[in-house]
């Protein structure tokens, strides 16, 4: 493969010379990988910058690759991400059909016309002529490239199979443009013959995205890094062809959050420091409650930066600002704490009424039955708690649990740090009449009680609170303990109280 040299980091031009239209052109091969929708963020945040539109085209010419169902599974992603798409399969547009399978007369058109036109030609090599190439350690030999009309008719007249490839000069450099990598320059001699269109008439992804960027009047084509290789072939099918050709960004990929090796679809099970998996499909952020907008301000913050410092920006504000000139060129490891960090920050900024229509199903989901009225007051206690929306089950998922058959916890969750069973009963005796009789029952009137009996008793506040929350809760990790005892109620909190003094003094029995 050829080593695309840069010589500068600056592109040679990066004025907008006609009107802007991005594309996004992925394989239907399945669920929605995130660096695909990271591409596709940037394509339509340049269009949305620049008035400009923003088309979706399905690349199927790998029939053996589509997975059915894939073109619902991309439109969803988009819907959930807020992306819309103004030409596509299914948003229409006069550029169509944005279907490659669907456009194989013109491919085949104009792979005759570079053969006519001397800039490709047909090879008639058999799968064991390049068997023999492969094994003799080189690439395809070059050994049709000079076949005449009439011989190729000839052969084809027989039946025999064909490809056709394209006439890579065999001399100079092919100097190109990258608004992110500044100018590239290749030697002609270190590229391949590469084949435009299969024996079986379908084009090949060098072939078919020229044909369709063109003709769908692409402005800039935004790719990924790993087609740089080949950028210096597609210049010069587009020369060939005559047309000229867009402006080039070849975006920089996710690497596993480690930093080694691309984010793929297949490594999945890649988890972070704490063990747990990191989403990598559209639908694996959504199962693990994520809420959009932090999704779209998390990639848009890979290799972008908004500027003034500032981490937490919508997407309308990015698009008030993005250029893929400022886009950083090198590969970046996935940042996925940095996901959850925004999440919460889009979880404490969200409406309340927002933030109960989206946990209801979550709960519902965990089997809790959910009382509006109740979730309503959990709501503001979540708030600045929860990472991702799914923390609502093992963090407040007790309120909605049956009341009635409330266990206490066993002595690991009860006992805090630094504390024995009698000392923990001791505590909890002691709480029990100060809860009791707390003329009012809000939280800074019952923390003041309960501090108050700490500084007196000589415990720290932190093994008294704790020793409550985890009695009336049966959790290490809640809401506020006094905020809970609140929504609890004084005769629910108390009676929790009890059922965990008893249970462990049945158990140091
Ligand atoms: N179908 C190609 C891919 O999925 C598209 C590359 C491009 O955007 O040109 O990699």
């Amino acid at each position: 493969m050829a080593e695309a040299k840069q010589r500068s980091k600056k592109p040679l031009t990066d004025k907008i010379t006609r009107p802007v239209r991005t594309r996004y052109a992925p394989s239907p091969t399945g669920p929605q990988h995130i660096g695909g929708i990271r591409s596709a963020l940037f394509a339509w945040l340049f269009a949305r910058r620049h008035g400009g539109q923003f088309i979706l085209r399905i690349e199927d010419t790998d029939q053996k690759r589509s997975v059915p169902g894939s073109l619902e599974m991309i439109l969803e992603s988009f819907d959930w991400l807020q992306m819309d798409i103004d030409e596509g399969p299914r948003a229409g547009g006069s550029y169509g059909p944005y279907v490659q399978s669907e456009r194989l007369e013109l491919y085949q058109a104009w792979a005759n016309w570079l053969v006519e036109n001397g800039y490709a030609y047909k090879c008639f090599a058999s799968a064991d002529e390049l068997a023999e190439m492969r094994a003799a350690g080189g690439g395809y030999d070059r050994r049709y490239r000079h076949i005449s009309a009439d011989r190729a008719e000839a052969l084809e007249a027989r039946g025999l199979p064909f490809v056709i490839r394209f006439k890579m000069p065999l001399t100079g450099v092919t100097v190109g443009d990258d608004l992110i990598r500044g100018a590239i320059q290749v030697e002609n001699d270190k590229l391949q013959d590469a084949i435009l269109l299969k024996s079986d008439g379908f084009p090949t992804y060098h072939l078919a995205h020229i044909v369709d960027d063109h003709f769908m009047k692409i402005s800039h084509v935004t790719r990924a890094v790993e087609w740089l290789p080949s950028f210096p072939l597609h210049l010069q099918i587009w020369r060939a062809l005559g047309w000229d050709e867009p402006q080039f960004a070849h975006l920089p990929v996710l690497l596993n959050p480690n930093g080694k090796g691309k984010l793929s679809k297949r490594k999945q099970q890649f988890a972070d420091a704490e063990g747990r998996r990191v989403p990598v499909l559209v639908h694996e952020f959504i199962d693990a409650g994520y809420l959009p907008a932090a999704v779209m301000n998390f990639l848009t913050n890979i290799g972008w930066s908004y500027g003034d410092n500032q981490e937490v920006f919508s997407a309308a504000q990015a698009r008030e600002r993005f250029d893929l000139r400022d886009v950083n060129a090198a590969n970046s490891a996935y940042p996925i704490a940095k996901l959850d960090w925004l999440n919460s920050q889009y979880i404490q900024r969200s409406d309340a009424g927002d933030l109960c229509r989206a946990l209801q199903p979550i709960l519902k989901a965990a089997g809790y039955s959910v009382d509006e009225e109740l979730l309503k007051r959990v709501v503001p206690l979540l708030r600045i708690r929860l990472k991702s929306l799914n923390d609502v089950v093992p963090m407040a998922g007790f309120f909605f649990a049956n009341w009635a058959s409330f266990q206490p916890p066993p002595p690991d969750i009860l006992i805090q740090r630094k504390m024995d069973p009698p000392q923990t009963a001791e505590v909890l005796r002691a709480s029990l009449p100060i809860l009791e009789q707390v003329p009012d029952f809000k939280p800074a009137a019952q923390q003041a009680a309960v501090a108050a009996y700490a500084k007196s008793s000589g415990y720290k506040n932190g093994q008294v609170f704790g020793t409550l929350r985890a009695a009336v809760t049966g959790q290490r990790v809640s809401p506020p303990t006094f905020e809970t005892m609140e929504i609890l109620g004084r005769a629910e909190s108390v009676r929790r109280i009890e059922l965990a003094l008893k249970s462990l003094t049945q158990e140091s029995d």
